[in-house]
């Protein structure tokens, strides 16, 4: 994708169920100009046998005559070489791992095998686990096989507490992904995230206000008769209603806006650099430390003086109402780094 065309939308129901309820998803769907691709499970990963697991190869003979009658393209969830196969015999251009098969690097490996010489876009979902290299990892996988079109999905982690959600929207661990590869544009799954229907406007939003490249959002013409995930998809109505606001919201910035940033940008900077400077003196008085516990044959790790050290500060961040937790792993650094510094000497 090119990153000025953000938002990239896709949308579409979770799985195909019928030749008409395709048919109606795709008619409303090829209006919207914001929609980019159309989401259709064909084959679904259920976690308790029962339970509907997709159409196969009849949904994409529906997807192939269906792109062609209304101009759009579909994309669907792989999780074998054969699924890949199939995909390509039927002109589907786009497919994306799901976060089981990711966080399998055997799985990964086949559905490259299959995939190479093809010039597939293949979109990483992220893998169940809150483990950001079988992510990367995926991805590079992708990319040995040659593929070069690839984006990533965000859609939450499973944890043992979720906080209300059905997978955790661990943005920290998605940060550190886009830290590791930059040029992945990302797009947030706030359908999957969520698992409920009035989380997923207040995720979408979150997500662009993290600079996500897009979503992956699923929409159904008749949400509460779905065969899977019937909780968490929009109607058309709902899902345009959150595109208007989701595109007033996605503008550039103007100058005036540049001009209310600029001076409050600036504060932020001259404390930046008051704090390392701080930092600098800091580490300065641990090489004095250093010296002293060094001629008094003092070991460098005193832990009664940290431990006073951690109370003291927390304290104070409370007062000054700093979350404890951020304080505390902010501390533990600057600790190690001053015995690095001191073990140095
Ligand atoms: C899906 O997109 O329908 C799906 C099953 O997703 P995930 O792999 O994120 O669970
Ligand atoms: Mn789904």
């Amino acid at each position: 994708m090119d990153k000025t065309n953000k938002p990239f939308i896709i949308a579409g129901p979770c799985s195909v169920e019928s030749y008409d309820q395709l048919r109606e998803v795709t008619e409303t769907l090829s209006r919207l100009s914001p929609v980019q691709l159309i989401r259709a499970g064909v084959w679904k990963p259920r976690t308790r046998p029962g339970a509907f697991e997709g159409l196969g190869e009849p949904a994409l003979r529906w997807m192939q005559s269906l792109a062609k009658e209304y101009k759009v393209r579909f994309c669907c969830e792989v999780a074998r070489p054969e699924h890949v196969a199939l995909c390509l015999q039927h002109d589907i251009d786009t497919v994306w791992l799901g976060a089981r098969t990711t966080a399998n690097p055997f799985m990964v490996e086949e559905i490259c095998h299959a995939l190479r010489g093809s010039d597939m876009t293949v979109l990483v979902k992220n893998p169940v686990c809150p483990d950001a290299r079988l992510w990367t990892g995926a991805l590079e996988r992708l990319q040995q096989a040659g593929i070069t079109r690839l984006m990533a999905i965000h859609r939450g982690f499973s944890m043992y507490h979720n906080n209300g959600y059905r997978n955790a929207p661990l943005w920290e661990v998605a940060m550190e992904f886009r830290r590791e590869m930059p040029d992945i544009p990302i797009l947030c799954d706030p359908s999957h995230i969520s698992g409920r229907r009035d989380l997923i406007e207040s995720l979408a939003m979150a997500a662009m206000q993290l600079d996500y490249d897009g979503l992956m959002v699923e929409v159904h013409p008749h949400p509460a008769e779905a065969w899977s995930d019937a909780d968490q998809q929009l109607d058309p109505s709902a899902f345009i209603a959150m595109l208007e606001h989701l595109t007033s919201f996605n503008r550039q910035l103007t100058d005036s806006d540049i001009s209310y940033l600029t001076p409050l940008r600036q504060q932020i900077d001259d404390i930046d650099h008051e704090i390392l400077r701080l930092m600098g003196q800091r580490m300065e008085l641990s090489k004095q430390i250093a010296e002293v516990k060094h001629a008094r044959q003092m070991s460098v790790y005193q832990s009664k003086r940290w431990e006073a050290v951690v109370a003291d500060r927390l304290r104070q961040a409370e007062a000054l109402g700093l979350r404890a937790d951020f304080i505390k792993e902010m501390l533990e650094k600057i600790h190690a780094e001053s015995i690095r510094v001191q073990l140095e000497k």
